[in-house]
């Protein structure tokens, strides 16, 4: 059985516990490989070794030296593309096609992209007056925070753990990540890469293991780490905060969400279906900007919800290296038994199911994966637990609407506000309906289109702060005025 170790100081190492747990192929059911579970001992030894980097090498490291390092990081991922490939497909079963065209490329991506932006934002400078006539300078430098804890989800593996993991490193910090328990390869792929590229002892160092009372936990509380950035619900992300507060430590949180998506009757048909198609099923619903309730302008609605039904009931679930395969399993039974009770509890709630609703007829070896079947329910209140609460998987409800202010009203009324997608041919409309919607980030006419520049991130429940481009380098760097005399 492979067996995937702790990384810490450049070397793999079991845990001083003798702990570990298994990690399991959600399209078979079957276990993939053996995996350290890392203790509170192993977690300080982590903090210790990127502690060490942080003061040695890699803080004294020139910074095109350190900037090159991680050009050098991303090449290396590129090299070792279909290790990367099948370690992420076997701990999530996406298919084949997305993980190849997503995941994997944009975790070599993330090192190229801020190793580039680190060196171009300015910092404040000021000429200040003083009674000798002489004046000062003040001027600021960007200066890291220190050793970083990296907390990741399953859904996104390596992309969402390198977006974090990049600029943290690009701002001159160590890091020290807590894969998802559920998708433990590739953070352990990518510290064979650090290694063979040169990224000094102590600069990624990786810790397996569950949340509460393990590795997760021990991160948080770590005197020794000065920031955590984290990805996954709403729930965890107030426990981290609980656990952080007591040494005030950075935050910066990617949270839940339960995404609208709002379709005029004057929209682009097709473009507006193929669309949402995407943000309701992509990667079996589990991507965190998802769309899971869709409103559709009322002159529409049944043709849209049968255009949404006939496209659901394509898609094909099954072997991810099969091309026709085109959605994969949930992450896990656990999760599996979560949507379903969600399955059931539309139904008692009163929803009309459209299609879906169930398990689909899995042939050996994939009986025991945990898939479900695309849903799409109608006729819920607004008030259901089903409309209410992020489900994370393939499925939606659809929602009639007549007016544009009542789109708007219901789109907002959610505790979550990652992001909405508009659909519309009068852009006049999309703008103004954008910037009354509550969320972080909102798509007129796409989804899920990424200029790695941008600012991205939720408002109310789903999350605090920023990533991307300056936003991300802000976080992991502090600012150090410096007020000269002349
Ligand atoms: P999760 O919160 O269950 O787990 C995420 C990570 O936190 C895991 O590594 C887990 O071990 C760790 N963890 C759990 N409890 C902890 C604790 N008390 N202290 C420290 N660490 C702890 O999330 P998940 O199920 O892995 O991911 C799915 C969720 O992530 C969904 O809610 C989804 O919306 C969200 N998500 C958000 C974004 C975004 O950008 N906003 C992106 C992807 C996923």
């Amino acid at each position: 059985m492979k067996k995937l170790q702790l990384f810490i100081n450049n070397e793999f190492s079991d845990s001083q516990s003798g702990k570990s747990f298994p990690d399991i192929n959600p399209v078979t059911g079957e276990q993939i490989a053996e995996v350290t579970e890392a203790t509170a001992a192993d977690v300080d030894a982590a903090v210790r070794a990127a502690e060490q980097a942080l003061h040695g090498p890699w803080g004294t490291m020139p910074v095109t030296e350190r900037l090159a390092l991680l050009r050098k990081v991303a090449d290396g991922i590129e090299a070792r593309f279909d290790e990367f490939l099948a370690a992420e497909i076997a701990d999530t079963g996406k298919p084949r096609s997305l993980a190849c065209s997503v995941d994997i490329p944009r975790g070599a991506a993330n090192f190229r992209i801020f190793a580039d932006l680190a060196r171009s934002f300015a910092t404040d400078c000021f000429e200040t007056d003083t009674d000798d006539g002489e004046g000062a300078l003040n001027y600021a430098l960007r200066v890291p925070i220190g050793v970083v804890g990296v907390i990741c989800p399953w859904n996104l593996p390596l992309l969402l753990m390198t977006w974090k993991v990049a600029p943290a490193l690009a701002a001159g910090n160590t890091v020290v990540v807590k894969p998802s328990e559920e998708t433990p390869a590739t953070a352990t792929l990518l510290a064979e890469v650090m290694r063979e590229v040169g990224i000094p002892a102590g600069v990624y160092n990786v810790v397996h293991g569950f949340g509460p009372d393990s590795a997760g936990e021990a991160l948080v509380q770590h005197p020794g780490v000065r920031a955590i950035t984290f990805t996954g619900e709403t729930r965890t992300g107030s426990a981290i905060m609980r656990n952080a507060a007591a040494q005030v430590k950075h935050l910066s949180f990617e949270l839940g969400g339960k995404n609208p998506a709002i379709i005029f009757a004057d929209a682009d048909f097709d473009k507006a279906v193929a669309g949402t198609v995407r943000s309701v099923f992509s990667n079996c619903g589990q991507v965190c900007l998802c769309s899971e309730r869709v409103y559709v302008e009322r002159p529409l609605f049944e043709r849209f919800v049968e255009a949404l039904k006939l496209a659901a009931e394509k898609l094909k679930p099954g072997d991810p290296y099969d091309p026709d395969t085109t959605i994969g399993p949930l992450i896990s039974q656990a999760h599996r038994d979560k949507v379903l009770s969600y399955y059931q509890l539309a139904r008692a709630e009163g929803a009309q199911v459209i299609t879906g609703g169930g398990v689909p007829e899995m042939e050996a070896p994939f009986a025991n994966g945990s898939f479900v079947q695309p849903t799409i329910w109608t006729g819920l209140p607004e008030s259901a637990r089903c409309v209410k609460e992020e489900i994370f998987g393939p499925v939606c409800h659809i929602q009639p609407f007549d007016t544009e202010e009542e789109a708007i009203a219901m789109a907002n009324a959610t505790e979550y506000g990652l992001c909405a997608a508009v659909w519309t041919q009068n852009l006049s409309r999309g703008h103004r309906v954008a910037k009354k919607l509550e969320t972080g980030i909102v798509w007129v006419n796409t989804w899920f289109l990424r200029d790695l520049r941008t600012p991205f991130g939720g408002v109310k429940m789903s999350g605090i702060g920023r990533e991307g481009g300056i936003h991300s380098i802000q976080f992991y760097s502090e600012m150090r005025n410096i007020c000269v005399k002349l």
